[in-house]
């Protein structure tokens, strides 16, 4: 913890002479507590609600008022349930979900449950959640802010796919499974966190990449890929606008498919050498690019085993090559 916020969520104060904080009341948000010293006005003690089974926290006796008409599924094998859906638009910001339902622990976020929803900024998900279904939240293109609660062990397939508005990534060390296509289109998306106690993925340069083969499963339009990345995951980079020019590495040998499709405002790419294929669709729908610079021979670039459509929608584009350039169509033109 840094200094600053240790002096100001300690219990003394300095502000009108030293003196140990007084409250008599705590101040609630749907996550945290907190109190506001009467005597010097700061506030201190700023803590997680603890909640127990009732759905109160142990602390400061909150309880908060979850999200109306959620559905819930139960699931014998876990004896536990799933919100598999939200029913009738609430109108609120926000989603908030319980912990447990029916004097049971809410688990799971079933396969669609959320998907198309319009009227959320931000999802706040209790740490009795396991798993993301697929397309759990896809399209949620309001969604700006959610947490990945630190027991969720996997994310599903297209599970947050569309949420254009979704700023930041926040993984915990209990993710070990990321379904393919899971941030694809999230094109705010600008900081991504990988703990550091994952076993299975890491983080760095706002990527995430899986640690035993090397390969980047999700980027976004800040990402700076890393030395030690071999591959470029299935849509990696899919839909994200923002993403203006991007390097790969000496290191990479694949592009995966549709890797960096519909990456509109990308204008540039540079692709190292040891690049030896590249899946179908790898650019599809990129339409502003216009250069890519490569760091081998003309005859080198030609060697690359492109699958069909991998340039699917560019415009003409150019190919600088170590000894020339060549054209979208070819041709070569000597240095
Ligand atoms: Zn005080
Ligand atoms: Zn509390």
């Amino acid at each position: 913890m840094k200094y600053g916020l240790k002096e100001k969520f300690s219990s003394f104060g300095y502000i009108g002479g030293p003196h140990r904080h007084i409250a008599t009341k705590f101040y609630v948000d749907q996550t945290s507590h907190f109190r506001i010293c009467e005597k010097c006005g700061v506030k201190y003690a700023e803590d997680k609600h603890s909640f127990g089974a009732d759905g109160v926290c142990a602390v400061c006796g909150f309880s908060p008022v979850y999200t109306d008409g959620l559905e819930y599924a139960y699931d014998a094998e876990t004896d536990s349930y799933a919100v598999v859906g939200a029913g009738a638009i609430s109108g609120a910001s926000a989603l908030f979900l319980p912990a447990y339902y029916d004097g049971k622990p809410v688990t799971q976020i079933g396969k669609q449950a959320f998907d198309r929803r319009r009227d959320w900024k931000s999802a706040v998900l209790p740490s009795s959640i396991r798993s993301i279904g697929d397309a759990a939240f896809r399209n949620c293109r309001t969604l700006e802010r959610i947490n990945i609660p630190s027991c969720v062990d996997s994310i599903g397939v297209a599970a947050f796919n569309g949420c254009f508005e979704l700023k930041e990534m926040r993984i915990p060390a209990s993710v070990t499974s990321i379904g393919s296509s899971a941030f694809s289109g999230c094109s705010a998306l600008e900081h991504i966190e990988v703990a550091e106690e994952n076993p299975v993925y890491r983080g760095e340069g706002n990527c995430i990449i899986e640690r035993s083969t090397g390969r980047l499963v999700v980027g976004c339009k800040n990402s700076r890929i890393p030395q030690g990345v071999v591959s470029i995951g299935r849509s990696a980079f899919y839909g994200h606008g923002g993403l203006k020019s991007i390097e790969l590495p000496e290191g990479v040998a694949e592009i995966g498919m549709w890797a960096f499709a519909e990456c509109r405002e990308l204008t540039s790419v540079t692709i190292p050498a040891s690049v030896t294929f590249m899946e179908i669709a790898a650019f599809w729908g990129d339409i502003a690019l216009v250069a890519i610079r490569y760091d081998g021979t003309m005859s080198a670039w030609k060697a690359i085993k492109k699958q069909e459509y991998w340039d699917q929608h560019l415009k003409n584009y150019a190919v600088y090559c170590t000894d020339g350039t060549v054209d979208k169509d070819g041709t070569e033109h000597r240095n």
